[in-house]
């Protein structure tokens, strides 16, 4: 569970329940310093400082309890791993920056779905795209005589782009971005010509052949 409050100890950051244990071990080996809470007569490499309170600190990268899989607050993912109690910072840019690539390097994985649900949570807009549960798709436009260079930024940034005899061949939806959002972004450029075909590439039936029957499609009105 997420810990609102959190230690550092060893340059690591602990969750509440296990930088108190940590504290508590301490003192019982004889080893606290004379006042925990005169934090300028100790080292946090030596007994765990705190607690502090998470929102009130801004990181570049999601926090994670140090004792991971180990951790008295665990989060537990969907596939039963545990990992160790997510600490909700406040994120700088940066860090929106950092869960938002993570998210479209890789949006199956867990823990960044964890962080997304998470700081979603939290009211951080993280500018996601949707993600498509119909597979992947191949758009080919003719982009003849246009800057090719110009597709990759209106339709997502992380498409290929192939140019072949017949137009511009772009391909993309395992990134999570969903076809609709890619037609619009299509549509709101000057540059792309009259013609669309788009392709299932699960099955490589065509499921749009112009620009009308791909609206349709994608559901775009
Ligand atoms: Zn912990």
């Amino acid at each position: 569970m997420p810990s609102e409050e959190y230690y550092i100890y060893q340059a690591a950051h602990l969750c509440q329940k296990d930088g108190e244990a940590v504290r508590k071990a301490l003192t019982k080996e004889g080893l606290a310093p004379e006042d925990p809470d005169d934090e300028r007569t100790y080292d946090s490499d030596d007994f765990p400082k705190g607690p502090y309170l998470a929102e009130s600190e801004e990181i570049d990268a999601p926090s994670h309890c140090d004792f991971h899989e180990q951790c008295r607050m665990a989060e537990k993912l969907p596939s039963g791993r545990k990992i160790g109690a997510f600490i909700p910072f406040s994120l700088t840019e940066d860090g929106i920056q950092y869960v938002r690539q993570a998210y479209l390097e890789d949006p199956d994985n867990e823990v960044v779905q964890f962080w997304v649900d998470e700081y979603e949570s939290m009211g951080y807009d993280l500018d996601l795209p949707g993600v498509d549960p119909e597979g992947s798709y191949a758009i080919t436009i003719d982009f003849f005589g246009e800057d090719i260079s110009s597709i990759p930024a209106h339709a997502g940034e992380l498409h290929d782009v192939d140019e072949t005899e017949w137009g511009a061949f772009v391909t993309f939806g395992a990134g999570g971005w969903e076809l609709k959002d890619v037609l619009e972004q299509l549509i709101a450029n000057d540059d792309v010509g009259d013609s669309i075909t788009i392709v299932d590439m699960e099955d490589n039936g065509i499921v749009a052949d112009d620009w009308q029957e791909a609206r349709e499609f994608a559901g775009i009105q």
